[in-house]
């Protein structure tokens, strides 16, 4: 049992707000009955509920790991026509989307979903999902910014939050530095402008780790779907 406007939402009809105005505005019924009573408990595999006289379907929830490659953008449509995630997943029927975004020159992990209510709960700051990134930074990068990295980055939209740093060394030969930066914010370009803010530049980012999930077998390109028992914890 759940919800009725819960049951509404997540059959992708609307977001929950508009399902409680919808109800409030008569236009839902259960079982033949208008009922305009928010948190009306439903079970959608037995009750009728009908929305402006349409059957509600429960729609199947599905949970991808995605391996994002570089050049490709996060938005699910694009006015420019350039590759979007989606192009990937052309044979899956569900309407899914990205559970936060990676800039388009940014590749690695990205979870995939139909669940908006998961996407939600992932994406709240106050969740505090970690992410782990690995850097590519062009240049040597010294302790003294490795620190001040860790401890906190003023950027234009306020100072960063305590990141975990660590240091995978210096090739002398290709003169890049190599770390693993693990933050729970996701501001716009976060990584990489945290990296600017020192005046260096990056030269790959990959996101490597959500949580507890990992690209671990997950080639370029492709993507699995998510075990029960990783999702349920995930929520
Ligand atoms: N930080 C960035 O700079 N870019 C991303 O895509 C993710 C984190």
């Amino acid at each position: 049992m759940e919800r009725l406007q819960k049951a509404i939402s997540n059959c992708g009809v609307a977001s929950r707000r508009t399902a409680e105005k919808m109800i409030l505005d008569g236009r839902v019924r259960v079982n033949g009955v208008l009922v305009r009573q928010l948190g009306t408990k439903v079970d959608l595999a037995k009750d009728v509920v009908l929305v402006d006289g349409k059957r509600l379907e429960s729609v199947v929830k599905k949970y991808f790991l995605f391996n994002k490659p570089k050049g490709i953008i996060t938005t699910s449509s694009d006015d420019q026509n350039r590759p979007t995630v989606l192009d990937y997943f052309k044979n899956i029927e569900e309407r899914i989307y990205a559970v936060g975004r990676l800039d388009q020159n940014t590749e690695g992990l990205l979870l995939m979903t139909n669940d908006g209510e998961l996407a939600n709960i992932l994406m709240h700051p106050s969740m505090m999902v970690d992410k782990t990134y690995e850097v590519k930074i062009k240049g040597h990068v010294p302790d003294t910014v490795l620190e001040k990295l860790a401890a906190g980055v003023p950027l234009i939209d306020g100072m960063t939050s305590p990141a975990i740093i660590s240091y995978n060394g210096f090739d002398n030969k290709t003169g890049i530095t190599s770390l693993d930066i693990t933050i729970h914010e996701g501001r716009n370009r976060q990584v990489r402008r945290m990296v600017e803010y020192f005046g260096f530049q990056i030269h790959n980012l990959r996101r490597i780790q959500y949580a507890f999930l990992t690209l671990s077998g997950v080639k370029r390109g492709a993507y699995r779907s998510l075990t029960k028992d990783e999702v349920a914890e995930l929520y």
